[in-house]
């Protein structure tokens, strides 16, 4: 297979793992995208040589410059310069794995170029999820999903007539704090809930997971993915996870996928799908396998999700309002700034506060972003 890439959120765990990946593969990589890690992205550069690199902040761009001066490589800056590497020439496919909303315009141009998007950025469904379905659709884009759970729905859900699906599982672990109940966690600490049990993952996320958030943004990424509307959208928790989503059929029979959690196998299959190549994550065992147990979440004790779940019946920018509001809050939490609970409390102040906008534009949503971070931090401060 003679396929190459565009990686977008390349120092991040998805970003290394995807390059992991693209080396056992002989997948070559056409162009880079990060944040602010220089010294890893050098050493990606001068290894993959790519055509063009981007670095989101102006003065690491520069400073990136200077460090690959001796390489022919095109430095490019900031937003444009993501969606410049998303439409780098010569890539099949592009793996959207930046953090938050900075995912969304690289990947609408991902879509318009008709490329495959391997999508490791839920957020950006989440946010404006039709308009990136719609788009999609116009241009013959493939979107596959990298969010392991969606993955495992996509693999369920394989060459099965829509019609037939009763509702989708998506499973959780419940994160490092299942089973706990409210009291115990109002003062747990940012060090507290980045350790999570079973996957190694970027903050951002690992907070999503301690707070349960992340599977209400799933619940949203989902739906608009399979076009299964939210009310059809289950969450079972799964401490084991070894089953990283089911399908339930109309006629009640319910497909699962298992594997290790390793994110190294939703990556690579979103970029060689519809063939399985072998991988680096290791066989599954099931006579080694002690339990598989699956449980009701705790919306009492993780309000997000509730919350999330909820939001996602609603059409227009609520979910742009929440995943923003969100976003900012954790940003907040991690530095220590706001309290566990606090993070759900931000959210429902900034989805009070801002009204919902029906059948929004791309401007809309870009505003509905913009406003819900500006309003937690602003609150954050009084
Ligand atoms: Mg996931």
């Amino acid at each position: 297979m003679s396929m190459a890439i565009s990686l977008l959120g390349s120092t991040g765990s998805i970003g290394r793992q995807t390059l992991e990946a693209a080396e056992l593969l002989g997948i070559r990589v056409r162009a880079l995208g990060c944040d602010t890690n220089l010294r890893l992205l050098e050493e990606q550069t001068r290894k993959f040589r790519p055509a063009i690199v981007a670095v989101n902040d102006e003065d690491a761009c520069r400073d990136f410059k200077a460090r690959v001066r001796d390489i022919d490589v095109r430095v490019v800056e900031g937003t444009e310069g993501l969606i410049e590497a998303a439409r780098v020439p010569e890539a099949d496919a592009v793996v959207t794995a930046v953090v938050g909303t900075a995912g969304l315009f690289p990947t609408l141009a991902a879509a318009e170029m008709g490329r495959r998007i391997a999508l490791a950025n839920k957020e950006t469904l989440v946010c404006a999820g039709e308009l990136v379905m719609a788009c999609a659709r116009d241009h013959n884009s493939e979107i596959i999903p990298v969010d392991s759970e969606h993955s495992a729905l996509f693999q369920c859900l394989n060459k099965e007539p829509r019609e037939g699906v009763k509702n989708l599982i998506l499973t959780a672990s419940g994160g490092p704090f299942r089973g706990k109940g409210k009291e115990e966690l109002t003062d747990v600490t940012p060090e507290m809930a980045l350790r999570h049990p079973n996957w190694s993952m970027g903050k951002k996320v690992t907070i999503d997971s301690a707070t349960m958030m992340n599977k209400g943004l799933e619940v949203i990424e989902a739906s608009h993915l399979f076009s299964i509307p939210p009310e059809r959208i289950k969450v079972v928790v799964h401490p084991q996870s070894i089953v990283h989503s089911m399908v339930e059929y109309n006629d009640n029979s319910v497909i699962a996928q298992l594997s290790l959690p390793d994110m190294r196998l939703p990556i690579q299959y979103a970029l060689t799908w519809p063939d399985r190549r072998q991988s680096l994550v290791p066989e599954l065992d099931m006579t080694k396998l002690s339990a598989l147990t699956f449980a009701a979440p705790d919306t009492d004790a993780f309000p997000c999700l509730a919350l999330a779940m909820d939001t996602a019946r609603v059409r227009g920018t609520a979910c742009a309002v929440l995943n923003a509001a969100n976003e900012a809050a954790v940003d907040l939490f991690l530095r220590g700034k706001l309290s566990f609970y606090g993070i759900y409390e931000s959210v429902c102040a900034a989805l009070e506060h801002i009204g919902n906008i029906p059948d929004p534009t791309l401007e809309d949503i870009v505003t509905a972003d913009i406003l819900a971070k500006s309003y937690v931090y602003e609150r954050y401060k009084t």
